[in-house]
């Protein structure tokens, strides 16, 4: 079946051109309200997104994704293999959030607070707008042929992009081992340290790779986030949209022309300039509807409403609005689907929090030694050997630890070390340890035993195991 003419755009995306090789984007320098606005978020964001890995909250840094040894720190919360369950209920927290957002607000994620739109919009675009100038200029230095000032410019503009890159890519190294450890591998010198500089070398290449020619094609293209957009946008979420019924009229789009009666004629407030096309940094027409490949940058409703106020006509012919909005005039409200977004939303953040309440500074396992059954000693006593492993999630040494026998009469014996023991902070206490009890005060071959740990004689967290007996004693 053709493809209707108004629906072309479809078949194609707006990055590659038709003998199938990268058309290349070069966007107008956006400016107005909304630029304004971006830019104060983005730089805040910026700042947090670069500060966090070197902010401490108790000792412990503030944001760390620490992927290899499995330890997360989230606003300063430490995460522990152990807390897993606890990570994971926050990751699901972050997606069924952002989805409510998205249903609401559609990409309104993607243009105000994703780091690649940041760090390409906020910080690559800018330095290249500073080097190059605007689109025409860079247009314009693009078909130059490579004398002086083309090999200067470009040369200047990749060798920031490519320090930028690299400084980035620490960042992103402090996010992931650490921020101490990263300052004290600079300190000690990178090449003592090559396994985790050639991490950061290939990090650099990513984003240099990435921001200097990539671009916005990982929005368009790459990002699983913009290919779900298909399945919780609709008719109802608000997103940048073009107000097609007033920009077309009866008559359509035209160009303008003083003293022309636009009304009279049926013409609608589109004067056909192309501005919000040179605009956008996706390289897409919103005047054909909402399109996957939009990452509601607003960039055009900043430049339509330039349009509009230098014509005499009231701004807001692209703006925040849904489609339902456009056709019918209808407000926003809450649907159904959201309604239940929120719902889902607040009995995760409930169970989180109710988690969180009840998550122990210390984690302690008992378990018996593998291969192990139980030993038959004199005076009818049962002996089981176990190994202890006792997690210290804080930034403190826990002192004066000591594990007691809780559910029956016995005695608890530590292997190779005194009764009582030092837990480091944010760190893990292991050994061996026996357990004694009398054949009588058993109940059959397998019994639920309750060990407590007590730090300086304070009950601080309590751990079961299974003791072995013999089966006759069943
Ligand atoms: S900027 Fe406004 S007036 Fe110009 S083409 Fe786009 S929608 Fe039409
Ligand atoms: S269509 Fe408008 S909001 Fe969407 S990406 Fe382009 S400039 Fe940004």
């Amino acid at each position: 079946m053709e493809t209707p003419e108004n629906e072309i755009f479809r078949d194609s995306i707006s990055t590659i051109n038709e003998e199938g090789k990268r058309a290349w984007v070069y966007p107008k320098k956006p400016s107005g309200k909304y630029y304004d606005k971006r830019k104060l978020v983005s730089y805040g964001l910026l700042a947090f997104l670069l500060a966090s890995p070197f902010i401490k909250i108790g000792g412990n840094q503030f944001l760390m994704f620490n992927v290899l040894e499995r330890r997360f720190n989230i606003f300063g919360f430490p995460f522990w293999p152990q807390d897993f369950h606890l990570f994971v209920i926050s990751m699901i927290i972050g997606v069924v959030f952002i989805t409510l957002f998205t249903v609401a607000f559609g990409r309104i994620f993607c243009g105000w607070i994703c780091p690649q739109t940041i760090f390409m919009e906020m910080v690559f675009r800018r330095i290249e707008y500073w080097i190059e100038g605007d689109r025409n200029k860079q247009r314009k230095l693009a078909r130059q042929k490579w004398d002086a000032e083309k090999i200067r410019k470009k040369g200047l503009k990749l060798f920031i992009f490519l320090i930028i890159s690299f400084l980035i890519a620490n960042v992103f190294l402090a996010y992931l081992i650490g921020s101490d450890r990263l300052l004290e591998y600079i300190a000690e010198g990178p090449l003592s340290h090559m396994g985790t500089l050639i991490p950061l070398v290939i990090f650099t290449a990513v984003f240099y790779f990435v921001f200097a020619w990539f671009r916005e094609q990982v929005c368009v293209i790459a990002c699983p986030y913009g290919r779900l957009q298909g399945v919780l946008l609709d008719t109802k979420s608000i997103v940048v949209a073009y107000d097609y019924k007033r920009g077309e009229g009866e008559n359509g789009r035209k160009k303008f022309r003083k003293d022309e009666d636009r009304d009279a004629l049926g013409h609608g407030d589109c004067i056909d300039c192309l501005q919000c096309v040179h605009v956008c940094p996706t390289g897409i027409d919103i005047r054909n509807g909402t399109q996957l490949e939009c990452v509601n940058c607003t960039a055009c409703i900043d430049e339509c409403d330039h349009i509009m106020e230098s014509i005499n006509l009231p701004k807001g012919l692209i703006r925040y609005a849904s489609e339902e909005n456009i056709k019918n005039n209808v407000k926003f409200k809450l649907t159904a689907r959201m309604k239940g977004y929120i719902a889902v939303l607040t009995i995760l953040i409930g169970i989180l929090t109710g988690m969180l309440f009840l998550r122990n500074e210390v984690e302690a396992n008992v378990l018996r030694l593998p291969g192990q059954l139980y030993e038959h000693k004199e005076d009818n006593i049962i002996s089981n050997v176990f190994t202890y492993k006792l997690v210290n999630k804080t930034t403190r040494d826990i002192q004066d630890v000591t594990l007691k026998l809780m559910s029956h009469k016995g005695t608890l014996k530590l292997v190779a070390t005194s009764n009582s023991f030092i837990v480091p902070k944010q760190g893990i206490a292991e050994g061996s340890l026996f357990i004694e009890i009398n054949n009588s005060a058993l109940t059959g071959d397998r019994n639920k035993i309750k060990i407590g740990v007590y730090a300086g004689g304070k009950l601080i967290e309590t751990c079961t195991a299974n003791f072995l007996g013999p089966r006759s004693y069943k």
